[in-house]
């Protein structure tokens, strides 16, 4: 049986503590590799690893960690297809979907490799007779990261590129069950030039995130998983004194007004949901349909429903792969078996599929979903698509806004106006203009509102490096004799 192991100091390290995990192919239902899983006593000697890292990467110029970012990069983006198979592999994501994955990761390390431009201070000179007055911002520390099964390559990459180019030493805690992406990230930055302990990689499960979580040399979290474990981050990390972001969960309504076009509707609906198989933070979850159009549209989503070619990532022609575990597996089914008996109308259900020894489910389709409905009411993170209809788009806005989660949403619309207004009423962090899955370019922010998102800080972009960075005022004078007094009042400007 393969073992997946821990990267410290730019080498795979075997773990000790005798605990390990199973990983699983998805498509299989089989278990392929176990990984280690690491004891508290792990977790301290990574952790001061990456403290002994520090100063020396601190003080590294920023032109030599861009240049190391730019290899890195090229690397990526010549290891693609690789890093790909990895998230086939263990993940379950059809290739298309995986290499997209891999995409959107890159950009990040792309806007990266520019946050020396970013990291400018002010500067005022003369701010008093003889002073100046200019902000810097400096590196925390040692900062860790803590990430979902979803995106095994991407999430890491929102988080490190970041937190190293700002001079910050990273230790990431993927997830247990697809842990070889972040493995093959590692060595990419080792050939790339990564000084060792910069990025280490520590697998691990509630003992090596909770050691994380209190110990006083780990200056910040970032965390992207479910609501509830994002809450517990956050709340045992800020008591812990660290700054934190923690992303959570999601429930994401896209709005159809009867001007829209219906087909176009349609298409990105159904891509948008069943996509990855559900298991996106950004995957479209419930339509809201206004009445007028609302028998029109499913009917148009059942029609495409069942064209989805549902098989392994390796059958060329497959659109949609598993999902990640069994149990997760028979979680989504129940949400469809349950449906029903709630007072939903099961258009299509795709449980037939549960019997496969992968761990496949075929896309389902559920109208007169309403609040109350435990199929609406929670994250399914599966391929379902619910279906809400709605009178109007008061009643549209008014349902989005009443959701606990604030992650994504979408409008789709010929009026911009209404669209206009949309966006400005929405309690929801990412949103959509006829673009079902609004996930923001490397140079914006990621993060949603609400039970979405703990923390002030969205991640990467500009406000991952004010994430990853303290501000400094310096207010400096130079002796100038002409000048000096003894003055007990409080300093003024002059
Ligand atoms: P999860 O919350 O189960 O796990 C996330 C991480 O937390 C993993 O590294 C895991 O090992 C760790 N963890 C799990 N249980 C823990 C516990 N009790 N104590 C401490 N640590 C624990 O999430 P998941 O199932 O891997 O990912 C799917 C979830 O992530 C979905 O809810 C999805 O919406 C969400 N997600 C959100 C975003 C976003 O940007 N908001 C992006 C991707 C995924």
């Amino acid at each position: 049986m393969q073992r997946i192991s821990h990267w410290v100091n730019n080498k795979v390290v075997v773990g000790t503590s005798g605990r390990t995990g199973k990983v699983f192919n998805p498509a299989t239902g089989e278990q392929q590799a176990e990984v280690d899983l690491a004891s508290t006593a792990e977790v301290d000697a990574v952790i001061a690893k990456s403290k002994a890292a520090f100063p020396e990467w601190r003080a590294t110029g920023m032109s030599r960690r861009a240049e190391i970012m730019f290899r890195t990069r090229e690397l990526l983006d010549a290891n693609r297809k690789e890093l790909a198979t990895f998230l086939t592999l263990e993940h379950g994501k059809v290739p298309s979907d995986a290499l997209g994955e891999i995409a959107r990761g890159i950009e990040n390390i792309e806007f990266a490799c520019g946050i020396p431009a970013l990291m400018k201070g002010g500067y005022s000179e003369q701010a008093s007779g003889g002073v100046d007055v200019y902000s810097i911002r400096q590196p925390l520390g040692v900062v860790a990261g803590i990430t979902p099964f979803n995106f095994p390559a991407m999430v890491p990459m929102w988080m490190f590129a970041n937190a190293i180019m700002c001079g910050n030493t990273f230790i990431l805690k993927p997830s247990e069950k697809d842990p070889s992406a972040s493995m093959f990230i590692a060595d990419l930055l080792r050939q790339a030039g990564l000084p060792d302990g910069v990025f280490n990689v520590l697998h691990g499960d509630k003992e090596a995130v909770d050691r994380l979580l209190v110990h006083p040399d780990i200056q910040s979290i970032s965390f992207v998983g479910s609501t509830p474990i994002a809450k517990y981050v956050y709340e045992t990390g800020t008591k812990n004194g660290k700054r934190v972001q923690a992303l959570g969960g999601a429930k994401n309504h896209m709005l159809v007004l009867p001007d829209a076009d219906l087909d176009m509707a349609a298409d990105a609906a159904v891509s948008a949901a069943y996509g990855s198989a559900g298991e996106r933070c950004m995957a479209i979850s419930v339509v809201l349909a206004v009445d007028s159009i609302a028998d029109a549209l499913i009917e148009k989503l059942a029609t495409r429903v069942p064209n989805i070619k549902v098989g392994p990532g390796t059958d060329p022609s497959a659109e949609m792969g598993p999902l990640i575990s069994r149990e997760h597996r028979d979680k989504v089914a129940s949400y469809i078996n349950n449906a029903a008996g709630e007072g939903a109308t099961v258009v299509i259900n795709g449980t037939d599929k549960a019997k496969d020894a992968g761990f496949f489910l075929n896309p389902s389709l559920i109208d007169n979903v309403k609040p109350g409905m435990k199929c609406y009411d929670e994250e399914i993170f599966g391929p379902v698509l619910t279906v809400m209809r709605v009178k109007s788009y008061a009643e549209g806005l008014q349902t989005i806004n009443d959701n606990q989660f604030g992650n994504g949403t979408a409008i789709f619309t010929r009026d911009g106006g209404v669209a206009r207004q949309f966006q400005y009423d929405v309690q929801v962090g990412m949103v959509g203009i006829n673009v079902p899955i609004p996930v923001p370019v490397s140079y914006y922010s990621f993060g949603g509102w609400k039970a979405s998102l703990f923390g002030d800080q969205h991640m990467y972009g500009p406000e991952g490096i004010n994430f990853f960075t303290r501000g400094k005022v310096v207010t400096s004078r130079w002796p100038d004799p002409r000048t000096s007094a003894v003055d007990l009042g409080f300093p003024t400007n002059r």
